[in-house]
């Protein structure tokens, strides 16, 4: 699975970066940028690498060249448009008809790793036909105390790991937010006879051995574990570690458009900045 896209600009071509350390072994690479290429004598390279690297993070207004540049994880929903997509594949009879073709070849799923130039107006054309499905769809949505601010979901049907440790994985389903025994985030088909805490409606605090203590607002039940459960989805940059935090799960039926339309946004703002530039939306 890719983690985010971007789009290089061309300040280093255009003259218009500071002077960068050790300019004569300076090289360009294609959807990377000016990067050092050292003769065979040099070794230990590793000190020079770093100034360049910080070089690199502030020669221009881009920070590292990215003219524009997107994480996935920042989008809840966003696979839910690879699912609307790849379903759409095929009418009744089978026959391939696709209804967005370029985005069904281009959005990124591990094998694609750039969008062509030339591709890119026809996938911003279709990005903007996805913006106008009003279909609903139902999904299992897990929110915070901030009930606009989604913060994981799950098409109905499709259970999801949000966060997980060795021993345990946490997730969603379509009875609500669930801990059942998984290796390292694995689960199988048959993981609800493993399940070892259920709520649709629960807080999480600091536990002074283990980590967190998990409960279940009306009931009191509780569950110890090692993992935050925002630890995988902010990537481990949770702000106050130990505040308390009140979760709830529901099944909504709401638009696919209004789940990932800061998704598709963003992915129009990358074909425009590679449209600007010249350069490709390059996966990574
Ligand atoms: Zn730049």
């Amino acid at each position: 699975m890719s983690y985010g896209g971007y789009v290089k600009c061309n300040c280093y071509e255009e003259g218009k970066t500071s002077e960068p350390p050790f300019k004569e072994f300076v090289r360009i690479i294609p959807d990377y940028g000016p990067a050092l290429k050292y003769p065979e004598h040099i070794k230990n390279t590793s000190r020079m690498n770093t100034k360049f690297m910080d070089w690199r993070s502030s020669a221009c207004p881009h920070s590292d060249f990215n003219y524009a540049s997107i994480r996935f994880n920042d989008f809840p929903g966003f696979e839910s448009v690879y699912e609307y997509i790849a379903e759409k594949k095929y009418d009744e009879d089978f026959e391939c008809v696709n209804l967005f073709p370029i985005l069904y070849q281009y959005l990124p799923d591990g094998y694609e790793d750039k969008i062509p130039i030339i591709d890119v107006l026809p996938f911003m054309n279709e990005l903007l036909a996805f913006q106008e499905i009003t279909e609903k769809r139902k999904f299992v949505v897990f929110n915070g105390m901030n009930p606009d601010k989604i913060i994981a979901v799950t098409n109905y049907g499709y259970p999801r790991v949000i966060a997980y440790d060795a021993k345990y994985a946490g997730g969603i389903d379509d009875n609500g937010f669930f801990i059942t025994k998984a290796f390292h985030g694995h689960i199988d088909r048959n993981y609800e006879m493993n399940i070892v805490f259920r709520s649709s409606f629960f807080s999480q605090s600091t536990h002074l051995v283990y980590g967190f203590v998990i409960t279940d607002i009306s009931t009191g039940k509780e569950f110890i574990t090692s993992f935050h459960i925002l630890q995988q989805i902010m990537e481990g940059n949770i702000p106050d570690i130990k505040k308390k935090l009140i979760f709830r799960v529901s099944i909504e039926e709401i638009p696919i458009t209004r789940l990932c339309r800061d998704f598709i946004d963003s992915l129009i703002k990358l074909c425009a900045a590679s449209l600007e530039t010249g350069n490709p939306v390059v996966w990574y």
